[in-house]
This record gives structure tokens, C-alpha cells and sequence, in this order.
């Protein structure tokens, strides 16, 4: 590639989004000698942990491996406190990430991308933000999957007398709901954490819940030093095992079928899982995703335990899910059963009579009216696409990445998409991302897509693009391996379920180690599928 002389608005690479694929992007392109801007629309770095903010925010994947191993000496040196660190926590180690990398002086803060246009003569892409505009040969976004919020729009939202949250916007300053009754609508994973801290503040809290979810106990505890020593002996070795495992992430699977042994040793299986606490409880058997008969062994061990704990058997009931276990994502928490049993604490069901209207004074569903000074939305996000296609991206010939994927999202390997040369994403649709331990799979795109601009370097070509035919064929086989299990069965976030018109499209691809092997093939293959000019 020629070497440039930009004006101060031109760089080689812009990045979209300063969370913690943004700030290794940043790193990592650094060290290739290029020059780079990040824009961020938040008033801080640190993407998902700087926005959640609510009651119980934490990690579900144990921190020991939902953090960087980019860096080993920060990997020995960063100390977490918890086996799941709580929001705060996360947040001061991505500062400190910021700061120990002097990453800061790239990037611009409060600054929201709002088009990416590539231009074919220059071969550039022009990048405008609500502060004026730049150029850059690269364009990158790591916008996030989980980052632009999800609200129904109820009718009357705008009437209400009393404040509203929403868990993804929390406002920096704390909420107090002291003598306040509260109205949680959701019971996803940041409910599912949200609602017993909340309940111990509030004076009553209404929960209304539309699909209830299995979770699992997270069995929080301060990290035993003892572990972490051992971690620590071989940082490298843990992450290699883990990396080989499909999520990404240190489940163990077990190599039987849950249908391959008796009922007494399935319960053994499920309780010590159960009792170890976490996710890894969902890879206590091989086919629980993809076999219906196993998997409800496990949804039926879960809704066992649901009557174990609530003491009511109607709310117990009106708690269990009956849908597929791990086809919502399955959620982990900290006494989330347990809250029911106490005095303050209503379950609403508006699966059968849903919410019609908030009122000035409270909220309407088909069947009652409740009083509410406040509500707090969990009602999630616009996953996966939300945030990219808020962003008016176009490619060649003018052609709107919202026109491209209006049937739902076509990549290549979910790193890039024919029609949009040097535009990257990380983690985009088509990639494991949401369906993996995130870290490492944010750090195994931001290598990725280094090394690969670091070769079109080598090589003097400025541009890289996904072919047609290689884009068909991964999206055929995304949807493939989707097909051979349970995930398509429910109203999902993984298929776009929860957004209204959204097309139904199962978006994450399953399988983390076959998925780095075809990367690695790709890019050992002169990135094959790819057109480089
Ligand atoms: P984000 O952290 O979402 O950062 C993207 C950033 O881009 C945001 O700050 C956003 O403001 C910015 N941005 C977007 N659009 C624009 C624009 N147009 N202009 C400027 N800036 C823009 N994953 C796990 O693997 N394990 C977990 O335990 C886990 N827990 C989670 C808990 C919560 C509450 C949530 C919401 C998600 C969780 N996730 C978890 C997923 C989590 O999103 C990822 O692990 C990871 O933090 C994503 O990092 P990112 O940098 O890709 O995106
Ligand atoms: P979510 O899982 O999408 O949950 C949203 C909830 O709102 C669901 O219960 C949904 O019900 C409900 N809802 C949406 N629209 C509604 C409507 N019109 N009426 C009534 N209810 C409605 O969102 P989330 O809880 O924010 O979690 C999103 C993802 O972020 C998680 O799956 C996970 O990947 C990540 N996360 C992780 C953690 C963690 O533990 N580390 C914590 C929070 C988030 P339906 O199910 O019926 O649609």
C-alpha cells in the first residue's frame, strides 16, 4: 500500500465502538504503524459495562476467562476479586486496559457514527459523526451486538408520570427505589439479575413476564486465591483448553448423550452441575441442543428445582418455562427463584393478558391495571444488527447495507460482506459471538482482521472484499448448522424474535473451534473467498 500523507481528518482506519473490541482494534492496529480514530457515542469507553449499569450487573462467563489474553503480563497482573465480576469491576479493568495501552488519545468520546459511505475512486470510506467527518481506508465497527436497546413502544410510554429505565441506559448515578412500586417488564438475563436487588429495596415490586426463562445458580464467590494460582501457573494452557471447547469457554462437555444413561445417573450429572453453578450446566450432557427427548431432561431437572425453591406451586408453575432450555440464552443468577417467596413481590403474566397501555399512574394489561412510580425496561435489544444498521453503511454503487440485508444479515464468516470493501465487523452475524465466551472471540476477529490488513500491506493491495459465491456459502452453512439443532424452535433474539418486523433469521454460527479453523484456513489460503484488489 502507498504510504499517505492525511490531513488530520484522514486515517487509515476508523474504528466504530470503544468497548472491548474497540479497544483491542485500536491496539492492535497501533502496532501495525497505522493511524487510527475510534469514535465512541458514550461519554466513556467500556461499550456494554459502561452502559449496564443496573442493580447485580455482572459476567456470567467466570471472569478468569471473560478478560483479555492478549497481553500476558496484563493477564498475571489484573486481579478479580469474584468468580463473576460484578459490572463496576469489569469497567475499571477496561479503563485500566485504556490507560496501561495509553489507548485514550485515539479516541473521541460522545461521538456517534451516523453513515459510513465508501467511495470507489478513492477507494476511502467517508465517516460521518455528529462532530463532522473523517476518511479512512479501513472502516471498522465494533459496535457491539447487545448495544442498541430494545423498548416496545407501548402506547402511552410517553405519558408516564413516574421514571422510566432501561437496564442497558442505567443512569450513572445510582437509582434509589426505596418505598417505591416498581414495574420490571422482562425476564431475561438482565432481569433475571436485576430483580432480586431490586425487590430488596423496593416497597412492592410487579415483575411482568412474558416468557419465563430457565437460570442457573451462579454460585458467586469470592475468587479462591488457590485457583487463581493455578490459572495463573498456565494462563496460556487454560486458554488453548478452553478455546477447543464449542463455546469457547471452560464447560466441560460431557462426551455421552443425556438418552445414553439412566435416569439416576443423569440426575447425578445435573445436580453436581447444578451445585457447581453456571453455564456449564448446559454441556452436562452432548445433545441437549440437539436432541428434544435429552433436552427435556434437563428443562424438566430445571423445573424440579423451580418447585423446590418457590413456594407457591401456581407461581412456581407460572415460573417454569416450558420452551427448549438454552434456545432463549440460558441465564445465571443470584437468588432470581428465591425473590418470589417474598411478601413484596408480584409475578404478572402477560403472555396471556399483555401489557395494553402504560398509564400516567401505572401500566394496563388486557386484564389489570397496576400503580407503578416507576418501570424499568429489560425488555433487551435490537441484537446483532441493531447497531449496524443504525448507521446509514454504503457500499459500492451506493447500495445500503439496510437494502443488502433486508431478508436478515449476509456475511462472510461475519467478518465482512460482498458489496462493502475494507468495511469490517467484529463479531457481526454469522460468526459464534453471542454463542461463545466473548472475549476470545472479540480478540480472535481483532487478530483476524490485523493480520489480514497487515498482509494487504505486505502485498501493496488496498482492498479487501467477500465474494458473492463464498458470502452464499457461508451464510447456506450457518443456517445448516443451525438447522441440526433445537435453537430455531423459539421466539429468540439469536433469530431477531423480540424485534417486531424483524426478519426471522437464526444469526449466530455455532461452534467455536471449526469456526477459528475456517478463519485460519481462509487467511492461510490467501484469504480465500475473499476478492483483494
Ligand atoms: P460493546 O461493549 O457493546 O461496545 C460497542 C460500543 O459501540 C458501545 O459502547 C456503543 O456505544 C458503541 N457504538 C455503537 N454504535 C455506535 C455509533 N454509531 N457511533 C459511535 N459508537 C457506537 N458476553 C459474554 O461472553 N459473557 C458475559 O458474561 C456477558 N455478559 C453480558 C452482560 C450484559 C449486561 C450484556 C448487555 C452483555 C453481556 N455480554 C457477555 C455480551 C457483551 O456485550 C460482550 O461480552 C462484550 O462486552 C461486547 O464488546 P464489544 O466491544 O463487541 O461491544
Ligand atoms: P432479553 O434476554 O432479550 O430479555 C428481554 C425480556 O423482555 C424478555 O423476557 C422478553 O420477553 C421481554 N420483553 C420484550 N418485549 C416485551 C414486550 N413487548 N412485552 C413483554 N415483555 C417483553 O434481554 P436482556 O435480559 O437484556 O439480555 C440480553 C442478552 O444480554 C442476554 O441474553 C445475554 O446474552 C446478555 N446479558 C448477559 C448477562 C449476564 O448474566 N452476564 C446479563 C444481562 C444480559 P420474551 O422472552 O417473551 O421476548
Amino acid at each position: 500500500m502507498e504510504p499517505q500523507t492525511h490531513s488530520p481528518r484522514d486515517f487509515d482506519a476508523v474504528v466504530v465502538g470503544a468497548g472491548f473490541a474497540g479497544l483491542y482494534m485500536l491496539y492492535r492496529l497501533r502496532g501495525l504503524g497505522l493511524s487510527v480514530r475510534v469514535f465512541e457515542a458514550g461519554s466513556g469507553i467500556g461499550g456494554t459495562w459502561f452502559w449496564n449499569r443496573y442493580p447485580g450487573a455482572r459476567c456470567d462467563i467466570e471472569s478468569l476467562e471473560y478478560s483479555y489474553q492478549f497481553s500476558p503480563e496484563l493477564q498475571q497482573d489484573w486481579e478479580w476479586s469474584e468468580r463473576y465480576a460484578t459490572q463496576p469491576e469489569i469497567l475499571r479493568y477496561l479503563e485500566h486496559v485504556a490507560d496501561r495501552f495509553e489507548l485514550r488519545r485515539d479516541i473521541e468520546l460522545e461521538t456517534r457514527v451516523s453513515e459510513a459511505r465508501f467511495d470507489e475512486a478513492s477507494g476511502r470510506w467517508a465517516v460521518a459523526t455528529d462532530r463532522g467527518s473523517v476518511s479512512a481506508r479501513f472502516c471498522i465497527m465494533a459496535t457491539g451486538c447487545l448495544s442498541s436497546t430494545n423498548t416496545p413502544a407501548f402506547p402511552g410510554i410517553d405519558r408516564f408520570a413516574g421514571a422510566t429505565y432501561h437496564t442497558g441506559r442505567w443512569p450513572h448515578e445510582g437509582v434509589d427505589f426505596s418505598g417505591k412500586r416498581v414495574g420490571v417488564i422482562g425476564t431475561g438475563s438482565s432481569a433475571i439479575q436485576s430483580i432480586p436487588l431490586i425487590a430488596e429495596q423496593a416497597a412492592h415490586l410487579f415483575v411482568f413476564q412474558r416468557t419465563p426463562n430457565y437460570s442457573i445458580p451462579a454460585h458467586n464467590a469470592p475468587l479462591d486465591p488457590e485457583r487463581v494460582e493455578s490459572v495463573k501457573a498456565d494462563y496460556a494452557g487454560f486458554r488453548a483448553q478452553n478455546s477447543q471447547r464449542p463455546f469457547g469457554a471452560n464447560f466441560p462437555v460431557n462426551e455421552h448423550s443425556a438418552l445414553q444413561v439412566d435416569a439416576t445417573e443423569r440426575a447425578r450429572e445435573y445436580e453436581s452441575r447444578w451445585q457447581q453453578g453456571g453455564l456449564g450446566f448446559f454441556t452436562s450432557f452432548n445433545d441437549l441442543i440437539l436432541d428434544r427427548a435429552a433436552n427435556d431432561t434437563a428443562a424438566e431437572f430445571v423445573r424440579a428445582k423451580i418447585h423446590s425453591i418457590v413456594n407457591d406451586p401456581s407461581v412456581a408453575e407460572a415460573l417454569s418455562p416450558q420452551q427448549v432450555i438454552g434456545c432463549k440464552r440460558l441465564c445465571v443468577d443470584t437468588n432470581y427463584y428465591a425473590t418470589f417467596n417474598r411478601p413484596n413481590v408480584t409475578l404478572v403474566d402477560v403472555a396471556n393478558a399483555p401489557i395494553e397501555e402504560i398509564l400516567p399512574a401505572g401500566l394496563r394489561t388486557t386484564r389489570a391495571s397496576y400503580e407503578l412510580d416507576c418501570i424499568v425496561f429489560a425488555t433487551g435489544f435490537d441484537a446483532m444488527t441493531g447497531a449496524l444498521l443504525s448507521i446509514d453503511i454504503r457500499g459500492k454503487a451506493g447500495q445500503t447495507l439496510h437494502d443488502k440485508w433486508a431478508e436478515g444479515p449476509r456475511t462472510y464468516l461475519g467478518l465482512g460482506t460482498a458489496g462493502f470493501p475494507n468495511l469490517f465487523l467484529i463479531t457481526g452475524p454469522g460468526s459464534p459471538s453471542v454463542l461463545s465466551n466473548m472475549v476470545p472471540s472479540i480478540e480472535q476477529h481483532v487478530n483476524w482482521i490485523a493480520d489480514c490488513i497487515g498482509y494487504l500491506r505486505a502485498q501493496g493491495r488496498e482492498r479487501i472484499e467477500a465474494t458473492p459465491g463464498a458470502e452464499d456459502a457461508w451464510v447456506a452453512h450457518v443456517n445448516e448448522v443451525a438447522g441440526m439443532t433445537l435453537y430455531p424452535s423459539c421466539n429468540s433474539w439469536y433469530l431477531g424474535a423480540n424485534v417486531p418486523g424483524k426478519p426471522r433469521v437464526f444469526m449466530p454460527y455455532l461452534g467455536f473451534p471449526p469456526y477459528v479453523e475456517k478463519c485460519n484456513e481462509v487467511a492461510a489460503k490467501d484469504y480465500e473467498g475473499f476478492a483483494l484488489g
